[in-house]
């Protein structure tokens, strides 16, 4: 991947998967992305490639996607090992326990970051994070993907955390409050991490003061975070 200078999904993987799935051999597939940041060690690549649509509230449609993406994994190695030199010798070592899932339930937050937030940033006087990751929209019933690159960071406010009719629920990470434009830049990690630090320190400060979460001062809350080095 590094040779061929490949920083996101590779094209000829990506074509030849493209043109097993027109033959009917696998149902869809993302990117593919084993890409740079995808090694794990020597000789091994984490391979980001099945997809599914559906419902994962749904039991019946999650043992679906389990079996159709289980099921399409060793046509996209034979593809792997014609469409690329790098990988003609390749074998599959593990594939994760169980599906991941995008988006799911949404929760009613306070606040509800919107596509608007994100791409024309407002400075919210509760900011508890940033956030600067592309909106990157996976397109469930194709292989395709919406990516859009934004050109400065956007503010996350405490409020989409807070548990609009649940005293005293903070919810952080793939589960704050954000319309799906605003979620599918919110949803990755880095985010997370920062939001679950907020949720944390904002439950320790309410804890320690008795305050309803609903009622913390942002203002304390931004300067416990910023004395933990954290970026505001
Ligand atoms: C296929 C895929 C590719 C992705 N690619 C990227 C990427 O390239 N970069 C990126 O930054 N993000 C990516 N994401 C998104 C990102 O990984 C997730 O949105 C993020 O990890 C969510 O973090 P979280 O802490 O909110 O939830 P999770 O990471 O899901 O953590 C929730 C934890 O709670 C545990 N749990 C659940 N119920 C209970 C319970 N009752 N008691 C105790 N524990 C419980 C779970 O076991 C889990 O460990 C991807 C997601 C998917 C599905």
């Amino acid at each position: 991947m590094a040779e061929d200078g490949v920083k996101y999904s590779h094209a000829a993987l990506h074509r030849e998967l493209a043109a097993a799935a027109e033959q009917g051999l696998l149902s869809r597939f993302g990117g593919p992305w084993a890409v740079w940041g995808s090694v794990i060690r020597d000789g091994q690549v984490s391979v980001n490639c099945t997809r599914y649509g559906g419902e994962v509230t749904d039991p019946v449609d999650f043992s679906q996607a389990e079996i159709a993406m289980r099921r399409d994994i060793q046509p996209i190695i034979q593809v792997f090992r014609s469409a690329h030199p790098a990988f003609a010798r390749c074998f599959l070592q593990e594939t994760a326990t169980t599906a991941g899932y995008r988006e799911s339930r949404e929760f009613n937050g306070d606040y509800r970051l919107t596509g608007d937030d994100v791409f024309d940033p407002p400075a919210f006087p509760d900011t508890i994070a940033w956030g600067a990751h592309p909106v990157d929209r996976h397109l469930p019933g194709s292989s395709g993907q919406q990516v859009q690159f934004l050109t400065k960071p956007y503010a996350i406010p405490y409020r989409c955390l807070v548990a609009q009719r649940c005293p005293n629920l903070l919810v952080a990470g793939a589960l704050a409050a954000a319309e799906p434009q605003a979620f599918a830049t919110l949803r990755v990690q880095a985010q997370c991490m920062a939001m679950g630090q907020a949720a944390g320190t904002a439950a320790a400060l309410c804890a320690g003061t008795s305050t309803p979460t609903c009622q913390l001062d942002p203002g304390a809350l931004r300067t416990a975070l910023l004395a933990q080095k954290a970026i505001l």
